[in-house]
């Protein structure tokens, strides 16, 4: 315990320097008013134990990690067959809110749920009557995930998000004239951007990344969220096109599934062992937290935590 704790200490100090390389995200222009120099790490064991280091209790915005959440409810209330004939599970070459692929690719479904385009045409697919059905039952999934029934939107965030929300609405538009979605579009969007604008701390995305771990129970109550092959399908799907286009990359840097956020914060899920989350809003040029995948790296490296490690007994 002690060792560990120690061990993520040294790691924050050792990689906050990558946070002077990276620029925090500036097309939502609340984002950009954060320190770009914070770096924070919290660990959850499927044992219910944990670990913070560095600027943990910070709060930050769970933006793209929320896409995990909003994955689960459709998985959840539809066959994986209906699911896929809307959004695929390819990965993407392009950038996290890119337009291109839905004209040029893949008969115009969007490539996967872990991007905009995927997510927000994914809002349609989860159970509720009405849009604001939709957001609490995504919503309640987050507050169960997190373990925190105290879930709250950032306002400032959520009107910036709205007020510099012009891609978004060009994707949702583009899909409805595709007949991907239908429907009224803001009311969609307004979804979308409350639950990317809500607040949370490293610890509780390290639980919701421990949910996972532990095939979808959690592991402070032993209550059952979602079924193991859920659970399966997420992990997979976060490990093909968690990380936008930067996903191979961190498949060899980290080798564990994972889920970044331009709010700074990455999710990462050691199976059967750890939920992680690395918060740090110095974003590289993908939008992926640059201090945060570095930290990641070091302590996949020290704890040989790579699910492609030929090293295991
Ligand atoms: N709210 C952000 C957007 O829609 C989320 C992007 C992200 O975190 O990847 O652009």
């Amino acid at each position: 315990m002690e060792k560990m704790q120690r061990q993520l200490e040294k790691l924050v100090e050792k990689n906050r320097h990558w946070c002077d390389q990276g620029n925090t995200a500036t097309y939502i222009p609340e984002l950009s008013k954060q320190d770009p120099g914070m770096l924070g790490v919290s660990i959850f064991d499927t044992q219910g134990r944990q670990w913070h280091a560095g600027d943990w209790q910070m709060p930050f915005t769970i933006q793209s990690l929320s896409k995990v959440a909003f994955f689960i409810c459709m998985l959840v209330d539809n066959s994986f067959d209906v699911l896929t004939r809307k959004i695929s599970v390819a990965p993407s070459a392009d950038g996290f809110n890119s337009i291109v692929n839905l004209e040029t690719k893949n008969e115009k479904r969007p490539l996967n749920p872990m991007i905009n385009s995927g997510a927000i045409a994914g809002i349609t697919l989860v159970r509720g009557a009405t849009m604001e059905e939709k957001f609490l039952r995504i919503f309640t999934m987050l507050g169960k995930m997190t373990g925190n029934d105290e879930l709250s939107v950032n306002q400032n965030v959520y009107q910036s998000e709205k007020e510099f929300g012009d891609r978004n609405r060009s994707l949702a538009y583009f899909m409805k004239s595709t007949g991907i979605i239908d429907g009224d579009v803001d009311s969609l969007l307004d979804v979308y951007f409350r639950l990317c604008s809500i607040e949370v701390v490293c610890a509780d995305i390290a639980r919701m990344a421990a949910v996972l771990a532990f095939d979808g129970r959690a592991p402070w109550s032993g209550e059952t969220l979602f079924d193991i092959k859920t659970a399966r399908i997420v992990k997979a799907v976060m490990t093909t096109c968690g990380m936008y286009d930067g996903s191979g990359d961190f498949a060899v840097d980290v080798g564990l599934p994972g889920k970044s956020g331009v709010g700074g914060g990455i999710m990462a899920v050691s199976p059967r062992n750890l939920g992680i989350c690395v918060f740090g809003p110095a974003l590289d040029q993908r939008g992926n937290s640059l201090a945060g995948w570095k930290l990641l790296q070091c302590l996949s490296e020290e704890l040989d935590l790579s699910i492609f490690s030929t090293c295991k007994p």
